[in-house]
């Protein structure tokens, strides 16, 4: 069901402005099954981040309160769960705020190349300075920011969710209910459970019904070599980035 599902967005997502839309319209015009080779170009886009979250029929914006931040989108299922969770919360006296959610690909290209440049100085060898920039930012097409479903939460910095921190409260609260209403925390304290990718980020939620299928089909369909386009590209293979950080998750945000 849930791969069907993601066929129809990606299907939809063909329509929105993505490679090749001309031909597809003509096939849709005409009610052609579109080939196999051709849905796979336009899920890929999506699960690089190449999409315009603003325009497409699945995603949904989110506003107050919710956020207090404008041009906040997510997946209309990551939301309709939050949005549960949020009011679970409320009755706990827990307020959750999203401060990040959908980036595109753009956005993230921007993040990651605005830190690039600042850390030439301390890191001046390309795949060291990468290194130090994937400590908590993904490259470009490799974010689980892409797809949706993945929000960060009140604030950007781990001690503010530990003891004595003003999240403190917070953290314990997502830890025993979170999973409840479908999210769990990708980038858990690295150790023998996570040996490899991001460090902690006990900011960063993913809805997991969806993340899972979409982690799923981006390492059967995204190889390091795709991943191109910004400063410091052609790090990604020598990394390998596609295995060390974007399956380098918490094992139970995994699909099951
Ligand atoms: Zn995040």
């Amino acid at each position: 069901m849930r791969t069907i599902s993601i066929f129809i967005l990606v299907l939809f997502l063909g329509g929105l402005g993505c490679a090749n839309d001309a031909a597809t319209e003509k096939r849709a015009e005409k009610a052609i099954p579109v080939p196999v080779a051709q849905v796979s170009q336009v899920e890929t886009a999506y699960l690089l981040g190449k999409f315009d979250p603003t325009k497409h029929p699945s995603f949904v914006a989110v506003g107050k309160p919710y956020t207090d931040k404008p041009g906040m989108y997510l997946h209309q299922e990551t939301f309709e769960a939050f949005k549960k969770m949020f009011a679970a919360a409320q009755k706990d006296k827990i307020n959750l705020k999203i401060i990040s959610s959908t980036r595109t690909f753009q956005q993230q290209k921007q993040i990651w190349e605005g830190k690039w440049t600042r850390f030439a100085k301390d890191a001046p060898g390309a795949e060291q300075r990468a290194r130090k920039i994937l400590e908590y930012s993904a490259m470009p097409g490799t974010s689980r920011h892409h797809w949706g479903t993945d929000i960060d939460l009140n604030d950007l910095n781990n001690p503010a969710f530990k003891k004595g921190g003003k999240y403190a409260s917070t953290y314990d609260w997502l830890q025993q209910h979170a999973s409840a209403f479908g999210f769990c925390q990708p980038y858990t304290a690295k150790g023998p459970e996570r040996p490899q990718g991001y460090e902690e980020e006990r900011w960063h939620w993913s809805y997991t019904p969806l993340a899972g299928d979409l982690l799923s089909q981006y390492l059967q369909t995204i190889k390091n070599e795709m991943i191109t386009g910004f400063q410091g590209a052609e790090t990604a293979t020598k990394i390998d980035a596609v295995t060390h950080f974007v399956a380098g998750i918490n094992q139970n945000c995994k699909q099951k």
